[in-house]
């Protein structure tokens, strides 16, 4: 099996070396160059840097347990002197004079970090087909999307390009696009890791994930990026051993499962999927419990107006003044600002920051904003409820298997079921559980805020009941 624990094992046992782990990474990447993966690589940077770990691995001063690791982030990530695009027109020579604190730990502990991955642009979109660099193809079967908008990210896992890879997921873009290409993607609690450097969506729902193949691979990935930041007030100070709960059984697990994701949208044959796994996790110890959050049907045009309307606003800084694409055809201020923006953004982000000003505007203000930051509340407190028995809540992670390449519109049904847990600011996984056809489907758990080493520990006991074949 291809993953973080393998590579380990590979390296300590002098199987392999860092420098040849990069290579077959880099050639896996050429291989699949079809699938759109990737907006840059980093090959001579990753070269380097694989000489450097292997240099301090017969030293015996390795950084940690995964130094020497090849592995992506998406193109909204800061990464000190290198493009970081955000799939973007408006970002495609921004040169990043930064890095994100989440990529910055990875790269403390020695990881490599082979390229940026594709993304629909700024992050809007469930199909990674909004992307200024074009779409990204599933590489289950290339005639459909990977899922989005962290597509690339989930794919160069997928395609076994590498075993870890960073995502951002606001509403689903971790957790759907691992879903749709049958990994594991894990989005934490909001406020675990932190968001500077991560070119904001939505600040109020914005959180780092992880794209691995196995649980155990995602606890390893926290541990190591979780922690407070002064440079993002919204981080918690509670760091904690995520992997410490994991081979744990089911027995005496609460499984409560929402009544409310089992509606019409949910395709006949998800359906039947997601109930047989339900069985087999009660077979297994696991106590089944339904419970109701009766404010689902909310969920969806409450984050569309809270992360339009935060959109509008962090999108704003874009005005071609300063780091950004910038039109040669403008005639003074006012002019450069419509021209800059018209010309480099696509036309999902313009039409977000079309709503999300209106919204935020005096006559739709009370209307739409107010009324959305109420339904979020009672949104949380059903979760409260829920978690008052239960120890995590099941669901199937989408409704259906993924569209034809070009058929996702921005908004759809495709993230319905993972959007409570970001209004709330929940911990969330994905973890594949069976296959319609050739399309992997999602299990998706959510756990009580801050509690992801038990969310882990029931995810992990689940995959290994599951034993999900690929
Ligand atoms: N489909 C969501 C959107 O387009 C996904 C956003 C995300 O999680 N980054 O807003």
């Amino acid at each position: 099996m291809y993953n973080l624990e393998s590579l380990k094992s590979q390296l300590n046992q002098n199987a392999s070396t860092s420098v040849q782990l990069i290579d077959s990474s880099l050639q896996k990447l050429e291989e699949n160059k079809d699938l759109n993966a990737f907006i840059s690589v980093l090959t001579d940077e990753a070269k380097a840097q694989a000489l450097e770990s292997d240099n301090r691995r017969q030293k015996a001063a390795l950084h940690s347990e995964i130094d020497g690791i090849p592995i992506a982030i998406k193109d909204n990530l800061c990464l000190q002197c290198s493009k970081t695009t955000a799939a973007s027109k408006m970002l495609e020579n921004f040169v990043s004079p930064y890095t994100a604190t989440a990529v910055q730990k990875l790269k403390d502990a020695g990881a490599i970090i082979i390229g940026k991955t594709n993304m629909d642009e700024f992050a809007m979109g469930v199909s990674s087909g909004s992307s200024y660099f074009g779409p990204v193809k599933n590489p289950l079967d290339t005639s459909k999307d990977p899922g989005g908008s962290s597509g690339g990210s989930a794919v160069a896992v997928a395609a076994k390009i590498v075993p870890l890879a960073l995502g951002s997921d606001t509403c689903g873009s971790v957790r759907q696009p691992a879903a749709q290409t049958g990994i594991v993607g894990f989005k934490p609690s909001y406020g675990r890791v932190s968001r500077y450097g991560l070119i904001a969506l939505a600040s109020s729902l914005d959180q780092i994930g992880f794209f691995t193949h196995t649980v155990r691979d995602a606890a390893t990935a926290l541990s190591i990026v979780a922690g407070l930041d002064p440079k993002d007030n919204t981080t918690i100070d509670a760091k904690s051993d995520f992997s410490e709960k994991l081979g744990e059984s089911l027995e005496g697990k609460k499984i409560g499962v929402p009544k409310e994701y089992f509606g019409k949208e949910l395709d006949p044959q998800f359906k039947t999927q997601i109930e047989a796994t339900i069985d087999l996790l009660q077979k297994n110890g696991a106590t089944i419990q339904e419970v109701s959050l009766p404010h689902f049907s909310y969920a969806m045009p409450c984050y569309q107006v809270i992360s339009t309307a935060e959109a509008s606003s962090n999108l704003s800084r874009y005005d071609g003044v300063r780091y950004t694409y910038r039109s040669s055809e403008a005639k003074n201020l006012n002019d450069l600002y419509s021209k800059t923006r018209g010309e480099a953004f696509g036309e999902g982000v313009k039409h977000r920051i079309l709503l999300g000003s209106y919204v935020l505007g005096a006559d739709a203000f009370e209307n739409y904003f107010i009324q959305a930051q109420k339904m979020r509340t009672l949104i949380s407190e059903d979760f409260d409820k829920a978690f008052e028995t239960c120890d995590v809540l099941l669901n199937a992670t989408t409704p259906k298997a993924p569209l034809a390449i070009g058929e996702s519109s921005s908004f759809t049904e495709s993230d319905i079921y993972t959007v409570s847990a970001s209004l709330a600011g929940l911990p969330a996984i994905s973890i594949p559980c069976a296959k319609v056809g050739n399309s992997p489907v999602g299990l998706h758990l959510t756990g009580n805020y801050l509690q992801e080493a038990e969310l882990l520990s029931i995810a992990s006991a689940c995959e290994s009941i599951i034993q999900y074949q690929a």
